[in-house]
């Protein structure tokens, strides 16, 4: 939501100052998702909102939920007729996640990643990021939909059985885009999703995901050291790393060993070191091998972990690794001392788990 737009609309209204804290209350702490729905203002002025301001910086284009009703995926159109995607996954009942997107489309190209094959079109703004949880809390809430712009076939066919009412506790930047190529709208939206004033979320509960960018990861550390850092990896050793994710022949894994390091000495904080499984390209015991030789030279082992993350499909150009494979894999890095669990994947049924986003139409 545009505060100072909201701020300047009810200035030149001539509503008292006190309005503005009425409408942030509403909106970020009983998260409605219509004006009409804030019994505190006058009932002109409750129309005159909705006249002229919208809640949500973008329209909603499509949802869909999953199969087994765990992870549902919103494709949202931005003003300028781009999209972006964002996707909503419950852990256990009652309790979800938000994976939030940060740029439309992303410039990285990582050969494993829907998201780069459609290219990059345009950073989020601070509030384009936000307003992704703030989309999310009203339609847990089932409020009205007309604010939101959300077609009504899409509203109520798509409610998860025990979805609505439940709680919003973690929020992942592991969504469409790279939040250190757009630091300075995802530092603002860090701001308010911490700000008690606002959304209220704790730190701890917000992890930030980067493909390796060594001045991110410094930047992460000096304005929001309690946030959490995870970092997708894939690979130990620099050519094949950088064969399959480009960034890597401009931040080579040297350098993201000294990011680490000095994040390490700033925060003391866990990091989760990012690794899909694919078959045949990194999940041998030679890969496995150099692997923990690279974590045990970052040093710090208690403070990292190894996330294993079976792969989505998002092109036929990759396979998943056999459960062979994988066990092999994880008990040669328990045998090293690396802490590593095997992560579930959500939202495969709805192209929302991780990699899948591509920010297209996918029900008509
Ligand atoms: N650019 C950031 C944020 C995107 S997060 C980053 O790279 O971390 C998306 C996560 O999904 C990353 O860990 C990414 O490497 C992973 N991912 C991408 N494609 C995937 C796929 N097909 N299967 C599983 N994970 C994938």
């Amino acid at each position: 939501m545009n505060i100072e737009k909201l701020k300047k609309i009810l200035e030149e209204a001539g509503e008292p100052k006190f309005r503005l804290a009425q409408v942030k209350k509403a909106v970020f702490k009983d998260s409605v998702s219509s004006f009409a729905d804030i019994s505190t203002l006058s009932k002109n002025l409750r129309s005159l909102l909705e006249k002229e301001f919208k809640i949500l910086s973008f329209d909603i284009e499509e949802i869909k939920t999953s199969g087994n009703k765990f992870s549902v995926k919103a494709l949202l159109r931005l003003p300028d007729g781009n999209f972006t995607e964002t996707v909503l996954l419950a852990s256990r009942e009652g309790n979800w996640s938000v994976c939030l997107s940060c740029q439309a489309g992303c410039p990285l190209n990582c050969a494993f990643c829907a998201t780069g094959k459609g290219g990059f079109k345009r950073d989020l703004t601070g509030e384009e990021i936000t307003d992704q949880i703030l989309f999310w809390r009203g339609w847990l809430k089932n409020d009205s939909t007309r604010a939101l712009s959300c077609p009504d076939e899409y509203v109520g066919a798509s409610s998860p059985d025990y979805g609505r009412g439940g709680s919003l506790s973690n929020i992942v930047f592991m969504g469409m885009g790279e939040p250190f190529l757009n630091w300075e709208n995802v530092k603002k939206s860090l701001r308010d999703l911490t700000d008690p004033e606002l959304f209220g979320f704790g730190s701890r509960a917000i992890s930030v995901s980067t493909a390796g960018l060594p001045e991110g990861i410094l930047k992460l550390a000096a304005d929001f050291p309690q946030i959490n850092l995870a970092v997708s990896l894939h690979f130990a050793e620099d050519v094949k790393r950088s064969q399959f994710m480009p960034i890597n022949k401009k931040h080579n894994l040297a350098a993201l060993k000294e990011a680490l390091r000095q994040y390490f000495l700033k925060t003391r904080r866990k990091v989760m070191l990012e690794y899909i499984m694919l078959s045949g390209i990194n999940d041998s015991l030679a890969d496995a091998e150099k692997l923990a030789a690279y974590v045990k030279s970052i040093g710090k082992l208690q403070l990292l972990h190894v996330n294993l993350i079976s792969y989505n499909d998002t092109s036929g150009e990759f396979s998943v690794s056999s459960a062979k494979a994988i066990s092999r894999f994880q008990n040669y890095l328990i045998q090293n001392r690396i802490n590593t669990t095997m992560r579930k994947s959500l939202g495969g049924d709805v192209e929302g788990a991780c990699g899948q986003l591509a920010g297209k139409r996918s029900m008509i």
